[in-house]
Order: C-alpha cells, then structure tokens, then sequence
C-alpha cells in the first residue's frame, strides 16, 4: 500500500462499499470495509447491470465472472398489458455492447455481491461492524461501532444505502428519503414455470392499467419480475418492505395478459417494496467523510440505475482519493462531489420522468419509445473515465429535459 495514501474507512460492504474497496486497492490505497451484517446475504432478488457499470467491473477483472453468472437479454420488448401486443422492440446482445461497448447483464444480487465479496477477500471486510456515530478531530475520523468498538481513519466513506449513518453526520440530519407513492412487487421464477411466457430471455415491459411489470432472465434459467404499482399512499408500514398475503399482487393485474398473471401467480407471496427516493442533497461530504450511492442519492427503480451509479461513483471516488495524500483531502472530496453530484441527479430525474412513461402515474408517450436507444445513450454510453480524462468531452444530461445536453469538458 502507498505510505502517503490515505487510510479509507468505507461503511457497508453492498455493491457501492465493495467496488470503491477493490478499485481502491488497485490503486495501491489502504481501505477497510465495515459492515452491519453477520454474513453478505442476497438482499433483493436481482440487478441489472448496464454497460456504464460493466464497464468499470470489467476494468476491475471481473467481466468472465460477471458474463458466466449472468444473462444477456436477447431484446427489449415494449408490451400492452391486457392484450399482449408488442409495442415497440430493440435488440440487446452484439447491438448493445456495439452501441455501448460493454454488455448489459441481467445477475442474481446474491452472484454479484459474492463476485465482489471474493475479490475482495476476508482480511480488510469486518462484518457484525455496525457503525452507529462519527467523531472527527484532528487526526481523522473515529468510527463507532454499535457494542462499544471503534476504528480510525483519514476518509470515511458511507457506502451505508438509503438509511445512511454516516449521511446523518455529514448532513447534520438534513433530508430523509421521500416515499414516491409507489411500490413494487418482486419474485424470482424459474422459467419452465412460465413455459407460456413469449420471449422469456428479453427484458419484457408489460404496460397496463395504472402500472407496469418489467421481467428479465438471469442465470440459473430464473425469471426475475417486478410489478410497479402506484400506492398504497401514504405508505402504511413502519419498514420499506412487507409480506403481502398471497395473491395481493396478483389482484392487482385481475385484466392483465395471461402469461404475466401466470408469471406473478407463480410465486406465492412477493415482497412488496416501498419506492423510495432521495431529495437532492446540498452536499455530500463534511470534513473528511463522504457519501456514495444510495447514500447519497438513492433514486427510484425505473431506470435501473441506482447499483449502476454507485459503481460509477466509486470509479470516480477510488481515483480522486489515490491523487490526494492527507493534506488533498478535502479537496478531493470536492472534487468528486462537483463531478458525480449533476449527474446522479440528472439519472434520478430520469427516473422520475421513466414513471410517467410506464404509466405509473398515467401518462404514456408511446413516441418515447420510438428512439429508446438514442435517448439511453447518455446514461449507457457514459464511461466514467472520460470524466477523469481533462479535456475529455462527456454527455452529463438526459435529453429532452433540460434543452440542449450539457457538454462539459
Ligand atoms: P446497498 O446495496 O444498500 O448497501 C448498503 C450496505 O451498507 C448494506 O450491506 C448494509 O447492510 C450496510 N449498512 C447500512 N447501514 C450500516 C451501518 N450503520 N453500519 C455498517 N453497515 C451498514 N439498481 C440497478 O442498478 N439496477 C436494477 O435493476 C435495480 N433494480 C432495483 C429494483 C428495486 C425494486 C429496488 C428497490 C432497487 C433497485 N436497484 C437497481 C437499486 C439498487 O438496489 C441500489 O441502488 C444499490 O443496491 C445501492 O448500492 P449501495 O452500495 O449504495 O447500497
């Protein structure tokens, strides 16, 4: 490890905690990663990772791992709900990774969170570590740890998700996550259960009454789904997920394709998940501790980006920390903040506007799909490096919502 390099403590070993670790280690910097849980168990069901995450993870080694326990949807397909007419398709595989260069990868979470888990190795991950407080004084920052231990660093990273600790430190309290009056339903199939599903390997967007249901294939021939729903508003559980009784989401598509209502009626009982996102934060880091993915800016699912964003993140944070020693701190911390701030937000409010688009809130533009693939172009197309790059020019924002992209170089 570099002498002069900063000591990094990262909070929360999720995918955010892991990939900063391994791109920090690679560049010779010192990290330890402390996390809540006992044991790196699946939270979730699965993930899509799109070129501009791919990317990173393949610089990091890990694309054969990544290619042998996931799937590449054939297409994307664009589906009426009730009547189950194709809307509108685009191919995925060769065209993808030609248009994006790198692949778009449908994962277990539980596959790619060991993938990282095993880069990263035992020696410098503290599980049972729940950080409770931060303290900083002249020397750095003190973690403490729920039980009474503690543990000193230069930087501190909350890689914590959407109920950040250390996001209470450095906001001093400041805004929680606003629940979007939506939720999700979520179940893993196998495929041979839906045998009458057409194009069980393409990313399917069921469009229909008042929500939508997106279903991708991953590895292990399992179909993952998701059932976007407005409501229940408010949300009326004291946590973020919930056991519906079986059939509570089924009940919800009573009009619905017979292959989607097989697909839902397939499982049981699916957790249903509360849509939360993030305001906008002022600003990320106070002192030397710093926020990254969730942490910062959790976003709502339907852009599938918010894992994707924070691999980002860590790409840019893993480079401006190896450039400082211990007096560049805070002005790496800027750094990244004026580089990753604007374009996270940028991609939350494109999942806000993707909700209207898939008729959670009512409004569907069918001309929207006509140029799906130009208009993901700044989101896939994005290579974070660029931005590392001086001089290099880079897409920041999504068209159509702000007039003309911001070319910032
Ligand atoms: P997390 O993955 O939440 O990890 C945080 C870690 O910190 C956890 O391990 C936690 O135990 C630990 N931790 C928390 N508090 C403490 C503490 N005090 N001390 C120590 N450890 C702590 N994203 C995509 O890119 N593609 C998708 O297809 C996609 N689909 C989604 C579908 C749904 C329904 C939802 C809800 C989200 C989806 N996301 C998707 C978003 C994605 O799951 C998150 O954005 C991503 O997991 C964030 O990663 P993270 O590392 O920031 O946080």
């Amino acid at each position: 490890m570099r002498a002069a390099a900063p000591r990094i403590a990262i909070v929360g070993a999720g995918i955010g905690g892991l990939t900063l670790g391994l791109l920090l280690r690679e560049r010779g910097v010192d990290a330890h990663i402390y996390e809540q849980a006992p044991e790196l168990r699946e939270v979730g069901a699965a993930v899509a990772l799109a070129a501009n995450g791919t990317r990173v993870l393949r610089r990091l080694g890990l694309g054969e791992l990544l290619a042998e326990s996931s799937v590449e949807p054939t297409e994307v397909v664009y589906r009426h709900g009730e009547t189950g007419d194709r809307i509108a398709s685009f191919p995925m595989r060769s065209a993808y990774t030609a248009r994006y260069g790198a692949e778009f990868f449908g994962i277990h979470r539980m596959h790619l969170q060991r993938i990282l888990a095993e880069a990263w190795g035992h020696e410098r991950l503290h599980l049972g570590s729940r950080v409770v407080d931060l303290e900083e004084d002249e020397d750095g920052v003190r973690l403490h740890l729920a039980g009474g231990g503690s543990a000193a660093a230069d930087v501190v990273v909350g890689a914590d998700g959407v109920r950040s600790v250390v996001r209470g430190w450095v906001t001093g309290g400041g805004p929680a996550p606003v629940y979007s009056g939506a939720s999700g339903f979520r179940g893993l199939v196998p495929a041979e259960r839906v045998r009458g599903l057409v194009d069980p390997l393409a990313i399917q967007l069921w469009l229909g009454p008042g929500g939508y249901v997106i279903h991708y294939p991953i590895s292990g021939d399992m179909i993952n789904f998701v059932v976007a729903r407005p409501g229940p508003a408010p949300w009326p559980h004291p946590t973020w997920m919930t056991e519906e009784p079986p059939g509570t989401a089924l009940a919800a598509l009573e009009t619905w394709h017979l292959a989607v209502r097989t697909l839902v009626g397939s499982v049981g009982q699916s957790p249903r998940w509360a849509l939360f996102a993030m305001p906008p934060l002022q600003r990320w880091w106070r002192g030397h501790a710093v926020l990254l993915g969730d942490a910062a800016h959790a976003m709502l699912p339907h852009q599938g980006q918010g894992a994707n964003q924070a691999v980002e993140d860590a790409a840019v944070l893993a480079a401006v920390l190896a450039d400082a020693d211990r007096a560049g701190i805070a002005a790496a911390l800027r750094r990244y903040e004026v580089l990753r701030r604007p374009r996270t937000r940028q991609v939350q409010r494109s999942s806000w506007v993707n909700a209207d688009m898939l008729r959670l809130h009512g409004g569907l533009d069918d001309r929207m799909l006509a140029d799906l693939p130009e208009r993901l172009d700044w989101i896939h197309g994005y290579d974070v490096a660029d931005v590392l790059t001086p001089g290099a020019a880079h897409r920041t924002s999504m068209p159509g919502t702000t007039g003309a992209d911001l070319l910032v170089s």
